[in-house]
């Protein structure tokens, strides 16, 4: 049995298992895929301490600081079920392949993943100028044309951080309106250098076979097709929790997300949860670092505080 058993093997629960390994108790980790999100990204360089690497790099480093420790590490593995006996508190987590593993607190960080707009393109120039995250790529496109697809929050935030750093912003709005919040939509429409497209449907991401130069899209009103020339595109359609397994078991926000308080605790006493699964409103690599080692400190915590069974 684990006093702590992590599942999810991004940065968050690379983080919160390194934490729970130094506290010299009895850690594991359960990961689909050892690396999380950052296996898919090119240029990392807002972590700080680290200026300049590669995505696939990174998540390499993770892992070899995580071998450094006595963690038992479970990769090709995913988390199907979790329970937690009322009487003793030792939770299971049962995985897809039937084994289950038990534990006196479990961190949860199986992160997230962006809603893609699945048009022709898209995914062919995927890092080649399209991409999911403008905190992460915003400045790649400095003095460049682009354009942000969605218009809700996420989309409009992108869209009012993106026109202080490129050139020129298109929002691209599927629906007949925005959803983003008025105050959010009066600040986009007073940037000068922004243009807003409602009703419109992203038809295909196009590009010379190296990168993107523009993408199409058909008037929902007039059913005429148009083009733009652009050199980046930034999906903003949503972020998917990877919560699906958890729903009925742990409170989730109406997105999905589990909900955390500022030590990481989830509605389950001795379950806690870290990074893009979670309520934290920032998706990014160092806030999810953070919040691992928050929770493996707050499933420390908890340890320490309760009787073994
Ligand atoms: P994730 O990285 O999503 O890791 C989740 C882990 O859980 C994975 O190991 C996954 O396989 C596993 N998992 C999922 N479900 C299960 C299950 N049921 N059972 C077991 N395991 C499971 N952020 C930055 O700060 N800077 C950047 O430059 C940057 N660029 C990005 C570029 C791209 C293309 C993308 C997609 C994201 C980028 N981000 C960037 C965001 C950053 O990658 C995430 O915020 C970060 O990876 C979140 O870490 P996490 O550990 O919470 O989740």
């Amino acid at each position: 049995r684990f006093d702590v058993l992590v599942v999810g093997g991004g940065p968050s629960g690379a983080t919160a298992s390194v934490y729970a390994a130094r506290k010299g108790i009895r850690t594991g980790i359960v990961a689909e895929r050892f690396g999380g999100q950052v296996l898919d990204t090119m240029a990392i360089e807002n972590f700080t301490s680290v200026s300049y690497t590669e995505g696939p790099k990174f998540a390499a480093e993770l892992e070899n600081q995580v071998r450094q420790y006595d963690v038992d590490i479970m990769n090709s593995q995913r988390g199907a079920t979790l329970n937690r006996d009322e009487e003793t508190g030792v939770i299971s987590v049962g995985l897809a392949s039937g084994a289950e593993l038990q534990s006196r607190t479990v961190v949860i960080s199986t992160g997230a993943r962006w809603r893609s707009m699945d048009v022709p393109g898209e995914a062919e120039y995927r890092n080649k100028g399209v991409t999911y995250c403008p905190h992460c790529d915003g400045p790649l496109f400095k003095g460049k044309r682009v354009a942000v697809i969605g218009g809700g929050n996420s989309g409009v935030e992108a869209a009012i951080d993106l026109a202080g750093i490129v050139s020129h912003v298109t929002l691209v709005e599927f629906d007949a309106e925005l959803r983003a919040d008025q105050v959010l939509q009066r600040k986009l429409r007073s940037l000068p250098n922004v243009d807003v497209l409602v009703s419109a449907m992203t038809t295909e991401v196009v590009g010379d076979g190296g990168k993107v130069t523009g993408l199409t899209y058909t008037s929902r009103t007039t059913d005429e097709s148009h083009s733009l020339d652009l050199d980046g595109v930034f999906v903003q359609i949503g972020l998917l929790p990877n919560t699906e397994w958890l729903e009925g078991t742990l409170e989730l926000s109406p997105r999905g997300e589990i909900v955390v308080d500022e030590a990481g605790r989830t509605s389950l006493p001795g379950v806690f949860a870290a990074g893009d699964c979670t309520t934290v409103p920032f998706k990014q690599i160092v806030v999810a670092a953070g919040a691992g080692a928050t929770a493996a400190l707050s499933a420390f915590d908890h340890l320490i505080r309760t009787d073994v069974p």
